[in-house]
C-alpha cells in the first residue's frame, strides 16, 4: 500500500499565507511565502516582502503572521459585501 496524504497539513512555511494590505495603493493581497522573499532580521521581526501587483512597491508582512487562506469563495462574497 502506498503512502496517502489525509489530510494535507500544509504547515511547511513556504506554504504559508499571508494577507496584507499595500500601503501605497490600498490593494489587499494574499500570498504564498513562496511568492516573496525572506527577510531575516533579528530586530524587527523576520518578514516576507512581496511586489504589490498593482503599484509594484514593496509590502513587507510579519513572517509570524500567516493566516488561513481565503478561497475563491471567500474572495468573492468579500467583494460583494464591498459594493464591488
Ligand atoms: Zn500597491
Amino acid at each position: 500500500m502506498s503512502i496517502q496524504v489525509v489530510v494535507n497539513g500544509r504547515k511547511r512555511p513556504e506554504d504559508r499565507v499571508y494577507r496584507n494590505t499595500c500601503n501605497h495603493c490600498g490593494s489587499l493581497l494574499q500570498f504564498k511565502a513562496s511568492d516573496g522573499r525572506f527577510v531575516d532580521d533579528s530586530r524587527d521581526g523576520d518578514a516576507i516582502v512581496v511586489a504589490c501587483p498593482e503599484c509594484s512597491s514593496e509590502v513587507w508582512t510579519a513572517a509570524d503572521a500567516y493566516q488561513k487562506a481565503w478561497t475563491d469563495a471567500d474572495i468573492a462574497a468579500l467583494t460583494k459585501r464591498m459594493g464591488g
